[in-house]
């Protein structure tokens, strides 16, 4: 977060706010820190958040949709679209306390020669259409790739993204101006394991991310990357 003035009270409710969520998605085992952690890219990192245990509270998760709903309250909304299977439970809260009652739909992500792609399952494609206004729901806005491209999704079928809410956005990522709405907007230093500072001062490795995403990914999977 940008540093803001000491004596701003919208600033410091913002940090508040953000601890707050923070607290959250520790208390889900989601969100670990001070730990020194194998990234699925091979880097290391000090942070992590586990996205499939995002959600796993209801009550927790009913809490944060509504902080995102209640942001963009203000705007009439038919659509909340989910960024994928991952994101609907979210989505579903945030769907659920917006006082427009919007139909919640999601995305699907794949490849097509070679490239990221988002498609619409055939049976959400008449519920976007012209002068539709869609609220794209993220559970972690990382790369923004997928979002972009529901962007664009959303745009050709001639409807109108009002904004993008997400419950963890990295700094970095650029959205366009659209508008994001995040609950926690942080980044982590990720390090080459040549150059990482926790290797250096000799802090055990934890695998079990890393071990555990290839468990889940299908074998064929395994075996073309490993290729
Ligand atoms: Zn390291």
């Amino acid at each position: 977060m940008a540093a803001a003035p000491k004596n701003d009270p919208a600033a410091v409710e913002a940090e508040i706010r953000e601890k707050i969520h923070l607290e959250i998605l520790k208390r889900t085992g989601a969100y670990h820190s001070n730990d020194h952690v194998l990234l699925p890219s091979g880097h290391h990192t000090s942070e992590y958040i586990e996205k499939t245990l995002v959600t796993t509270e209801p009550s927790f998760t009913e809490g944060l949709g509504a902080v995102i709903a209640k942001h963009f309250a203000p705007w009439p909304l038919d659509v909340v679209l989910s960024t994928g299977p991952g994101a609907l439970i979210l989505s579903h809260c945030v769907a659920r306390a917006h006082p427009s009652r919007p139909i919640v739909v999601y995305g699907t992500k794949g490849h097509a020669g070679g490239q990221r792609r988002v498609t619409l399952p055939a049976e959400f494609q008449r519920l976007i259409r012209e002068g539709t206004r869609v609220l794209i729901v993220e559970d972690l806005l990382s790369s923004g790739v997928t979002v972009d491209l529901l962007i664009d999704l959303v745009e050709q079928l001639g409807a109108q993204v009002v904004g993008v809410g997400c419950l963890w956005r990295r700094i970095s990522v650029d959205m366009h101006g659209k508008p994001v709405f995040s609950l926690v907007s942080r980044d982590f230093p990720t390090y080459a394991p040549s150059d990482c500072p926790l290797c250096k001062k000799g802090i055990p490795l934890n695998e079990e991310f890393v071990r555990r995403r290839n468990l889940r990914r299908p074998a064929a999977a395994r075996a073309s990357k490993s290729a």
